[in-house]
């Protein structure tokens, strides 16, 4: 992998890598674009295979929080951490301490939180080195985990997408299967439960799936099976890369309205789902809630305030799907568009106020 040209095709600001031996830190963060604001995006902790494949999913999420945080109107950039260990086996305060410290020296150009293989606790270790990190405890002014508007916002994404596919936004007796019942699929499906809808669910952790069945009543399925269910809707909550040639032929759902990033294996996926008649809800614009608490932590943490913006993913959605429509595009090309206009636009007044 040439990473320079990779970086260039792309427009990456900048690549860090961190290593201290003494805690067993291999991290790398990737910062993608800060024109909108400082760069920000979780830390992610996951035993990757090889360097290549970790630095290749730090820029491609570091790119996908620029692209979420302009569509969602945030003065925010986009980058992100990956942490390279088995979130299992590999933690230690050091750790977490030690990765503090290198994200203070980018003296806030790069602000993080927690992801996939970390939590809350994991961030206050970080807290202690730099205050660049967010979502940390409720009790100490912060945002808490994201998670639980994560997940309102997907909820809130799909009911847009229900209403252009199914003449109505109630989810009640509508089956949703959703992949990943971690964090964000959980509060997913809490709320799809509310409503009544049918839940068919899988995770690669058995125990995830067994709450799944306990809590929300699910039907649970083998992961590989997900993608052969009877369903209305199919929802990604797990890792990126789930919409490719392999499963895209597969589906048999109207409409594709989950949590995960990155979703598409490639860009053309977007375009292959609209083929196949799936209304596609871009990731990036339905997940967006986790940043946005965060983007409302940042001025002054207000719930209430953090709800109602999150909410609006549903106007969003509805926006992304009429545009799509009119001029016969992919969903997924309409959201890339509405995120790199609102970057050219910041860009283009910057310039003019250098002018003057
Ligand atoms: P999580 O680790 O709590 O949950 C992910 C779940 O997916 C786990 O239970 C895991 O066992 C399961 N999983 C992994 N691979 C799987 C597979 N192949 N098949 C089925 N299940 C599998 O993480 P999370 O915080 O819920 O995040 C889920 C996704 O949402 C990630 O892609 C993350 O980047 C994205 N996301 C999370 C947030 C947030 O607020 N947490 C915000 C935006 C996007």
């Amino acid at each position: 992998m040439k990473i320079i040209d990779y970086m260039n095709r792309y427009d990456y600001e900048q690549l860090v890598f961190c290593c201290d031996t003494r805690v067993g830190l291999s991290a790398i963060i990737a910062i993608h674009d800060t024109t909108l604001g400082p760069a920000l995006g979780g830390a992610r902790m996951w035993p990757y295979q090889s360097e290549e494949e970790a630095i290749l999913d730090a820029l491609r999420l570091g790119r996908a929080m620029t692209y979420k945080s302009s569509a969602a109107g945030l003065n925010l950039g986009g980058g992100k951490t990956v942490i390279i260990g088995d979130p299992n086996k590999d933690k230690s305060p050091g750790l977490f301490r030690s990765l503090g410290k290198f994200i203070e020296s980018l003296n806030g150009r790069y602000i993080t939180t927690e992801d996939v293989g970390t939590t809350v606790g994991d961030m206050q270790y970080i807290r202690t080195e730099t205050t660049h990190v967010t979502g940390l405890p409720l009790a100490w002014g912060s945002s808490g985990d994201p998670s639980p508007l994560t997940g309102f916002g997907v909820y809130q994404g799909m009911k847009a997408c229900a209403r252009e596919v199914f003449g109505s936004d109630s989810l009640r007796d509508r089956t949703v299967a959703i992949q990943g019942v971690g964090k964000v699929g959980s509060h997913l499906a809490g709320h799809l439960r509310e409503e009544g809808a049918k839940i068919i669910a899988t995770d690669v952790n058995e125990e995830a799936a067994r709450r799944a069945k306990q809590e929300f009543g699910a039907t649970v399925v083998k992961p590989d099976e997900i993608y052969d269910v009877e369903c209305d809707i199919l929802s990604p909550c797990a890792l990126g890369g789930v919409l490719n040639d392999e499963t895209i032929p597969r589906l048999k759902c109207q409409i594709v309205a989950g949590g995960a990033n990155n979703q598409l294996a490639e860009d053309e996926h977007g375009d292959l789902l609209q083929k196949r008649g799936i209304l596609y809800a871009p990731d990036y614009i339905v997940n967006a809630g986790g940043v946005i608490n965060i983007s409302v932590e940042l001025t002054g943490y207000n719930a209430g305030q953090a709800r109602a913006q999150t909410a609006e993913i549903y106007h969003t959605m509805e926006r992304v799907i009429a545009l799509a429509k009119a001029e016969q595009i992919s969903t997924a090309k309409v959201a890339d568009r509405i995120a790199e206009e609102n970057i050219e636009q910041a860009r283009k007044s910057k310039r003019i106020y250098l002018k003057r």
